[in-house]
């Protein structure tokens, strides 16, 4: 098996609908054009297209949940897309969804989620651990999760929790109730709250209430910042102090010394800030000097579907990108940014620092990675 592939990884900002198999995204909308619901040949084109600037991304998604909001299909896509990450070897998936009300189907945003739980019962490749452990016991709490799914055998295994994403056009009582959901949701694997969407929509002031709230609940909260020149916010956002924060394209001096003394994880998208043209190209991305600087970072896919990457893809750019130099500098150039197979493995590994999963999980994850560097010596 191609070594990137074969180590274990971990992905900790994947949207659901962003990550969804393109084979499917044009299967079901094949089937809304023989409906007539929507016109195949001009969505074909929109969703072939591989050059999207940002803002077409976001047209993209306003197609593709179309497709989508949908009980059934979201259980569907939900299934699939973790079949395609445990495929993979990622070990710990954090999957991120903005629950979507739609009275016209009877959809609210629970049962949307309760859609999105189903998928995770319905993976047939792959056990999958959705409950949160017991404090005292470090049993899982929801140990029918698990054990449904469980056929009896030594199966491989993933760790998935899921974040609730809101969306930059809710309002402050919308982004509320979906904090609420989360708190409900909690025992099923709900680790989180991810704010997203269109970032030249909506106000930070309108998310901060329910961000707050959510925090003081317990939560953990991941923040898409700096994704186009918006210093004010950017500012705001790292003063919250959030768990992580995404992207982290459009930071002044100001806002970089900030970040690296807060030391607030960043979670990187390389092929998709290259695809929608937030970052000019792989080789003057920020993540080099982040690493450099020994900032935590971890390598994500953002959107494997839309972008068409994966997670072994991301890593393998990285040390392509990055690691190349290593031949021209040797020795001293490699301390600095030379990313080999092990330093990429390293890369893997700390990500367990920055999950928001409970400890037992982080104690569990670490021993798969020695296990499997046990096995790479
Ligand atoms: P969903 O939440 O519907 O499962 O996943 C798609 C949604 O995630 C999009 O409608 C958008 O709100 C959010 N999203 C996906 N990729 C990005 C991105 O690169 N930047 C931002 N800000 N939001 C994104």
């Amino acid at each position: 098996m191609d070594w990137w592939v074969s180590i274990p990884k971990v992905e900790l900002h994947a949207h659901l609908n962003g990550s969804i198999r393109g084979s499917t995204l044009l299967e079901l909308a094949r089937g809304l054009g023989e409906k007539g619901t929507i016109v195949f040949s001009d969505v074909e084109h929109a969703i072939l297209k591989d050059d999207r600037s940002l803002q077409e991304v976001f047209k993209l998604f306003d197609l593709i949940h179309i497709v989508t909001t949908d009980h059934k299909i979201l259980t569907r896509i939900t299934q699939e897309v973790v079949e395609d990450f445990a495929a993979e070897n990622v070990v710990y998936l954090e999957l991120r969804t903005t629950p979507k009300r739609n009275d016209l189907i009877g959809m609210s945003k629970r049962s949307y989620m309760e859609a999105v739980v189903k998928g995770l019962r319905a993976v047939a490749t792959v056990e999958v651990d959705l409950a949160p452990r017991d404090l005292g016991t470090g049993n899982p709490v929801n140990s029918c999760a698990i054990t449904d799914l469980c056929d009896g055998t030594a199966r491989k295994k993933i760790y998935v929790r899921l974040l609730l994403s809101i969306d930059r056009r809710e309002t402050t009582a919308s982004a509320m109730e979906t904090v609420e959901l989360a708190l409900e949701m909690r025992d099923l694997g709900v680790a989180g709250i991810d704010l997203s969407g269109n970032p030249i929509v909506g106000e930070w002031a309108t998310f901060l209430p329910a961000l707050k709230f959510a925090r003081e609940q317990g939560l953990s909260i991941t923040l898409h910042c700096g994704e186009v020149p918006n210093p004010v916010e950017i500012n705001a956002m790292l003063d919250f102090l959030p768990g992580r924060i995404g992207h982290a394209c459009f930071f002044g001096e100001e806002e970089w010394r900030k970040l690296k003394s807060c030391k607030i994880p960043v979670e990187i998208c390389l092929t998709s800030n290259i695809r929608t043209e937030t970052i000019s190209s792989v080789d003057v991305h920020h993540f080099v000097d982040l690493y450099n600087a020994e900032h935590p970072t971890v390598l994500c896919t953002d959107d494997s579907g839309v972008f068409s990457t994966s997670l072994s893809g991301e890593y393998i750019l990285a040390s392509s990108a990055f690691g190349r130099s290593y031949a021209f500098y040797e020795y001293e150039y490699r301390l600095l940014n030379g990313l080999g197979r092990s330093e990429m493995f390293r890369l893997a590994r700390k990500a367990i620092e920055f999950i928001f999963a409970d400890d037992a999980v982080k104690r569990e994850l670490g021993e798969i990675f020695e296990s499997a560097a046990r096995k790479l010596d």
